[in-house]
């Protein structure tokens, strides 16, 4: 990462057909590759994340278990 990437325009994604690092978008900006469906699931499990974390917070065990699980099953 360095000093001069924007902020606040969403997650950090890396292309994972050409590495060129980016803001999230639909298409890569060097490959033209389709991101829509990888930076949704990104979205989704940083969501997760953020939720999990509220969760262990505020000490509610089902949360806790419902959320790792989807987790477990995003990131295989
Ligand atoms: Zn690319």
């Amino acid at each position: 990462m360095t000093a001069d990437q924007p902020r606040n325009e969403g997650p950090i994604i890396q292309c994972p057909v050409c590495r060129a690092t980016q803001t999230a978008r639909q298409v890569c900006r060097r490959c033209s590759a389709d991101l829509a469906l990888f930076v949704r699931t990104r979205i989704s499990g940083l969501a997760a994340r953020r939720r999990l974390a509220e969760a262990v917070a505020a000490g509610d065990a089902v949360a806790q278990a419902r959320l790792q699980g989807y987790l477990r099953w995003l990131h295989g």
